[in-house]
């Protein structure tokens, strides 16, 4: 099975670092990769053509010895969490991309949040020094209030100055990478075993087949192994790495393409080589039906706020972890302020893991599965479709508010043990607006779709625009069917809907709901 023992120490042989580039939207994430790629790539044929399979290798050299790193070519932190939210680890360390000439902004707190909630160490690569304006030293400055505090100011971070554009400071940055590997972590595998690790990238490819980019996380993957991945299986018919090469083997650290797998399988799933094809067809159906019934259960395996307070009381858990997502950043810093002065007792910690402005995104659900037991906040926000669809499958507990000190008492009261029995909101329809009318005495009527439940004459409902609340409190006060009045009107259904509040835009949601008494805890 996944994760079997490596054997002794003396089994185990230095391996590559897994390095993922971390930081915020144009910050030079996808530039630094390529940066890193093209000045040391491990020497290819003439005429190598550069292959993105969604991992790389490159060769350097560190205090006279020749070293390998080993990048995951997905910017971004998304990739790292979802992979994250299936149990899987791919990275050894993070490298946080930061632009000199624009500081730290909210991804790149969202980044760090990440590898420090995953335990990953960080390198800091200051990119764009050579832009006008580029201010190195206030980056430093700033990530200090982070955690992070660079070695000239008497911390353990190291700092690298950059230009991806300009292919400045990228030796020292993978210098920075090895330096850290080798103070911080033990990077060992066993590379004289069966292979096993995970599959970061798949697709179906039309020539091909499925085609998965695995990292050998230990032993050593040969052309030839039945492998079973995730509920994928089959026999490795070839094996291609980032140059478009063909390889027959695979040690630890080194990402290759895997050409003759059955199925496709997920980024994240982890692989296993097995004796024989046979057995791979069993473990992988065997898989598969574990799978089924684990996604049954899986709806309410997560604990929810309530349950989690009662787990606080019982001292099974001693952290409450929070995702809090907002309309506005007054709002979003505001409930987090006021939270975190909630005074539970010494044994007893609120840690806000993430909070950002916006709707809540898949991304969100995503850490909030990750990191066990974590639930989301939402203030004046929804979730976008994709989002609550993970959200619901996964039975991760979102919380709205609209407004804050609502917000504070009740997960105060419930701190404190002393949750009352309280109304809940229900969901009962949503609608999106199609065309906007403009109707005498009434006022503008959304000309809209049900899509989900139904919409009843007289029902709470609020305005929700890119996945934030415009308006509140509001009622449908006129529901019409084509020129007749309706006194609710189903899912899938067009229908004009009035709800006393004019400033309605093509595309927005209308969300109705009632408050039921929720059951006691
Ligand atoms: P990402 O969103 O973090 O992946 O950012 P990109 O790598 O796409 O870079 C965003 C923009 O910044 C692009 O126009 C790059 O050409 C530019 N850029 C990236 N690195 C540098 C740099 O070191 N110096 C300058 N002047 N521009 C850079």
């Amino acid at each position: 099975e996944f994760g079997e023992d490596e054997g002794d120490e003396g089994d185990l042989a230095p391996r590559p670092p897994v390095v993922t580039v971390m930081g915020h939207v144009d910050h030079g994430k996808t530039k630094l990769l390529d940066a890193i790629r093209h000045t040391n790539v491990v020497a290819r044929e003439a005429g190598g053509i550069t292959q993105h399979i969604g991992a790389y290798q490159v060769g350097t050299t560190h205090e006279g010895e020749p070293r390998k790193i080993t990048f995951i070519d997905t910017p971004g932190h998304e990739a790292f969490t979802a992979m994250r939210a299936r149990g899987a680890q791919a990275t050894d360390i993070a490298v946080l991309v930061v632009a000199a000439d624009d500081g730290v902004k909210p991804q790149t707190i969202e980044a760090l949040n990440h590898a420090q909630a995953a335990d990953v160490p960080i390198v800091v690569a200051v990119n764009k020094i050579d832009k006008e304006g580029a201010d190195p030293t206030k980056v430093r400055a700033q990530l200090t209030e982070y955690g992070l505090v660079a070695e000239e100011f008497g911390g353990s971070t190291l700092f690298v100055d950059i230009s991806a554009k300009q292919g400045i400071g990228i030796d020292g940055l993978l210098e920075a990478i090895l330096l850290t590997a080798d103070a911080e972590l033990d990077l060992r595998a066993n590379p004289d075993m069966d292979a096993q690790g995970l599959a970061i990238e798949a697709h179906l490819d039309k020539g091909r087949g499925p085609v998965a980019t695995v990292l050998v996380q230990r032993g050593t993957l040969r052309v030839g192994d039945s492998i079973v991945c995730g509920e994928a299986f089959g026999r490795v018919r070839a094996m291609l790495d980032d140059n478009g090469e063909t390889v027959d083997e695979a040690d630890p650290s080194r990402p290759v393409l895997v050409l003759g797998l059955t199925a496709v399988p997920r980024a994240g799933d982890n692989f296993i080589v097995v004796g024989d094809d046979r057995m791979a067809r069993q473990i992988a159906q065997q898989r598969a039906a574990r799978q089924r019934i684990a996604d049954m259960a899986r709806s309410g395996r997560r604990r929810t706020l309530e349950e989690l307070f009662k787990d606080l009381e019982k001292g099974q858990v001693d952290e409450l972890k929070l995702i809090i997502k907002g309309d506005v950043s007054g709002s979003v810093e505001a409930l987090e302020d006021a939270l975190l002065k909630i005074d539970v007792g010494e044994e007893v910690k609120l840690r806000v893991l993430h909070r950002a402005v916006g709707a809540i995104t898949e991304y969100d659900v995503n850490l909030a599965i990750a990191d066990d037991n974590a639930v989301i906040i939402g203030f004046n926000v929804r979730p976008e479709v994709r989002a609550r669809d993970l959200a619901e499958r996964e039975g991760v507990d979102i919380r709205y508010y609209s407004v804050i000190y609502q917000a504070i008492e009740e997960i105060e009261a419930a701190l404190k043990g002393m949750l009352k029995p309280e109304f809940e909101e229900v969901r009962t329809g949503t609608a999106e607006v199609r065309e906007v009318f403009k109707v005498p005495k009434i006022g503008n009527v959304a000309g809209s779709i049900v899509r989900t439940g139904v919409i009843t004459r007289n029902s709470k409902a609020r305005l929700i625009r890119d996945g934030v609340v415009v308006a509140d409190n509001l009622t449908v006060s006129s529901l019409r069917r084509f020129k007749d009045d309706a006194t609710e009107v189903r899912e899938g259904f067009e229908c004009g809907i009035g709800v006393g509040y004019n400033d309605i835009k093509v595309e927005d949601v209308i969300e109705t709901f009632e408050m039921q008494e929720k059951p006691r805890v």
